[in-house]
């Protein structure tokens, strides 16, 4: 028999299927095998199976063993895996990487098994006992141990009585020893109670809608608070009771606890999570465990979205507008393009949720394409909370200098003297943005980007957000040798630190991205905060999507026009969603929420918008934004981005493909809204030059896409980076 291997290695240049020959009958579709190639041995898989070979005998290769029975691929995901080679443009090594945990290449991490010892079937404990010499007291002990408890781990059994003892038993043949696999399971300690709740009409409706409908996709419009999770329950069960399986995908790693409680609540071990914050060894059971089909409900980000199960027959994507299912490296895939693929791969329904669904998935919904269900009321008619803006540039006349507006300031005297809880949000981790010095104006940047550095006061430290460096804080400045240095911008560090000179009595806890590093350090901040032994959560937007505290009555949003000022075009889509994601997390049991919104454009219509939750005016003004300019959806945005540590390499290479480019857009300029080179926004980074080429052609135009990958790829090389984005959330 012959197999076409897919080799684990990430090479363009042997981005090919390889055939070899195997006799072992146990290979199947999707096996996971090791294989010669050239003077080395690799892992591979196994993507076609053949009777006959067009090769001559002697050019083929046996393959040496496989690595385990189950195949770890299954027929639907080895298509995926072809969908995003195609639409990505990736070696089909990388694509593959998606569908395997890390942790089983190269065999880092194995299954793990213990060892159980259990009572021999036909033995009569209390004669045996009577029998036992009058010394082997703990030999005893175990037996009376294992007839009141049942099998137990050796491990357990020895730290009781003794490793000796055991073994004694289990030699005279009164008890045997078994090999189980162990799972090692995430999240052990999450509490959960089941809450009881009847779906409303409404709730009822949206589930009704999504099994009737002959469309793939519902796209389920549900302001916070309307109760869509409830939905997403009730079909998940319906779904399972089919004997089929579900995929759940939230936006943050931050969330999945929170989601993985309400279905382990219902569902119990049937749910699995995957994601990368747990251990190799979790993920790696977790993975297994969707494998086996011993849990048929995947939970986790987006790269839950090529979970190993089979019989798919529900993917949700809660939240769906949300920059993170974009994926920002390399395949970059988009998430709802991949489910939308799987869905319709095996039958299944997809459902969008979104309380501000992205302009495009809007806009599918109102063609048609898209099935769409509303929920436009919150649970039991609460209210959606109030909002009141701080006008900073008043708030600034009046010699107001602090972080926080005087509205803000007494609200939060109100909420923390009623014993409630707040939130405060700002999208800037660390302590300031920018180091500058008085003296001269020089700012302080990393060496390797053009970026400026943001000061970390609790590790005394200028880091750089995007390669990551970090350096000693200066003293003085290193430009003129001034030692008056001043803070730029704020960060959530200088609020904690402002909140408690203000509060001194608050408890206040910190969420971002570096108070989370910790293993499960996400899940002990919110799990602290829904306890109530915080009254003050501040945070960057992990803190803004998704959760749900009932004590919660008022939200700080601290610089609303943050993300209004990149100069993107999805700038005041990301605007809108943000502050209405945020305002959602006020007022969602029975006191009513407020929300005070800090900004120095109170005029601007998107926040506007944003505070009176028009989602619908707000959509018709962005789309025919869209339309007057030529932009996504009516357009696709490409950017070729070169890059290289040599200067020359990377302006020549972006020169010739200019070149190259512009031919194709002379051949087709009714295609193309747009066509200009230049360097890139972030001129520098980790030490590589950058330029880019940027396109706006007609939507969906694969062919010509396809046309100007290739053209791009030739230019690829050890020296010079070439990337391809398509409608990328991050044009930076
Ligand atoms: P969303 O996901 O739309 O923001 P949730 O599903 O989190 O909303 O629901 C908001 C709150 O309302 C939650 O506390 C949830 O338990 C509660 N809830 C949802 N559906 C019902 C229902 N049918 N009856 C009572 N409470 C409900
Ligand atoms: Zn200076
Ligand atoms: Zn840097």
């Amino acid at each position: 028999m012959f197999a076409d291997v897919i080799v684990d290695i990430n090479n363009v240049e042997v981005d090919k299927i390889f055939e070899y020959s195997f006799t072992d009958c146990r290979i199947r579709l999707g096996s996971r095998v090791v294989v010669p190639f050239g003077k080395k041995v690799l892992e591979g898989i196994v993507i076609g199976v053949k009777e006959n070979s067009v090769y001559p005998a002697e050019k083929i290769k046996p393959i040496l063993r496989l690595l385990e029975e189950t195949p770890a691929l299954t027929v639907e995901t080895i298509e995926m895996m072809k969908f995003v080679c195609k639409t990505c443009y990736v070696t089909r090594a990388s694509a593959l990487r998606l569908f395997l945990p890390s942790e089983m290449r190269k065999g880092k991490v194995k299954e793990q098994f213990i060892r159980v010892v259990k009572l021999a079937s036909d033995i009569d404990v209390e004669q045996v006992v009577s029998q036992l010499k009058k010394t082997a007291v703990k030999q005893k002990q175990v037996l009376n141990f294992l007839k009141e408890n049942g099998e137990s781990k050796f491990s357990s059994l020895s730290e009781l009585f003794g490793a000796s003892a055991v073994n004694a038993v289990v030699e005279k043949g009164y008890a045997r020893l078994e090999k189980q696999k162990y799972f090692r399971s995430p999240y052990k300690d999450l509490e959960f109670s089941e809450k009881k709740v009847e779906l409303t009409e409404k709730q009822k409706n949206a589930v009704l809608s999504v099994e009737n409908t002959d469309k793939t996709t519902s796209l389920l419009f549900g302001v916070t608070g309307s109760g869509k999770t409830e939905v997403y329950l009730d079909l998940i069960k319906k779904t399972i009771a089919k004997g089929k399986t579900a995929i759940m995908l939230v936006p943050e790693i931050a969330l999945t606890p929170q989601m993985l409680k309400q279905l382990r609540a219902r569902f119990g071990d049937d749910a699995a999570i995957l994601h990368s914050g747990l251990s190799a060894g979790e993920r790696f059971d977790e993975w297994w465990r969707l494998r086996n089909g011993e849990a048929r409900i995947a939970i986790g980000a987006r790269s839950a979205i090529f979970a190993p199960l089979e019989k798919v027959g529900l993917i949700i994507i809660d939240e769906e507008h949300d920059g993170s299912y974009t994926s920002e490296s390399a395949p970059r895939y988009s998430t709802v393009s991949v489910a939308q693929f799987r869905a319709k791969l095996s039958g299944a329904k997809l459902i969008l949720g979104s309380a501000t669904p992205s302009i495009e998935s809007y806009k599918k919904a109102m063609d048609g394409e898209y099935n769409l269900i509303e929920l436009p009321d919150r649970i039991n008619k609460r209210p959606l909370p109030e909002v009141e803006i701080a006008d900073m540039r008043l708030e600034v006349r009046r010699g107001n200098n602090s972080v926080f507006s005087s509205i803000l300031k007494s609200e939060l005297e109100n909420c923390l003297n009623k014993g409630n809880q707040a939130i405060i949000f700002l999208n800037q981790r660390g302590y300031s943005k920018t180091v500058i010095c008085t003296e001269c104006g020089h700012v302080q940047k990393c060496e390797a980007c053009d970026v400026s550095l943001t000061y970390h006061r609790e590790d005394d430290a200028l880091l750089c957000h995007y390669c990551g460096a970090k350096y000693k804080m200066i003293k003085a400045c290193t430009e003129c040798g001034s030692p008056f240095i001043r803070y730029g911008g704020t960060g959530t560090e200088r609020v904690v630190e402002e909140l408690k000179k203000l509060y001194p009595q608050a408890r206040i806890l910190r969420m971002d991205r570096d108070t989370t590093q910790s293993k499960e350090g996400h899940f002990k901040i919110l799990n602290q905060f829904s306890a109530k032994e915080a009254d003050i959560l501040v945070g960057t937007q992990m803190i803004a999507k998704g959760h749900d505290f009932p004590n919660v009555t008022l939200v700080g949003i601290l610089d609303a026009d943050m993300s209004l000022h990149f100069s993107d075009f999805r700038s005041g889509e990301r605007t809108f969603q943000l502050l209405t994601q945020v305002a959602g997390r006020s007022g969602r049991a029975d006191q009513p929420g407020k929300v005070v919104l800090q900004t120095y454009s109170p005029d601007n219509s998107v926040l506007r918008q944003a505070i009176n939750y028009d989602y619908v005016g707000f959509y018709n003004q962005e789309i025919s934004i869209r339309k007057a300019t030529a932009f996504p959806p009516f357009t696709d945005v490409v950017r070729i981005l070169i890059s290289s540590e040599d200067d020359d390499f990377a302006l020549s290479a972006t020169k010739a493909i200019h070149g190259q480019l512009n031919e194709l857009y002379l051949e087709n300029r009714e295609k193309f809204k747009f066509f200009g080179c230049m360097k890139a926004p972030l001129k520098r980074l980790q030490n590589k030059f950058r330029y880019q080429v940027l396109m706006r052609i007609d939507a969906d135009d694969e062919e010509l896409l396809e046309t100007i990958f290739i053209i791009c790829d030739k230019y690829k090389s050890r020296t010079i980076f070439v990337s391809m984005e398509v409608n990328s959330n991050n044009l930076t």
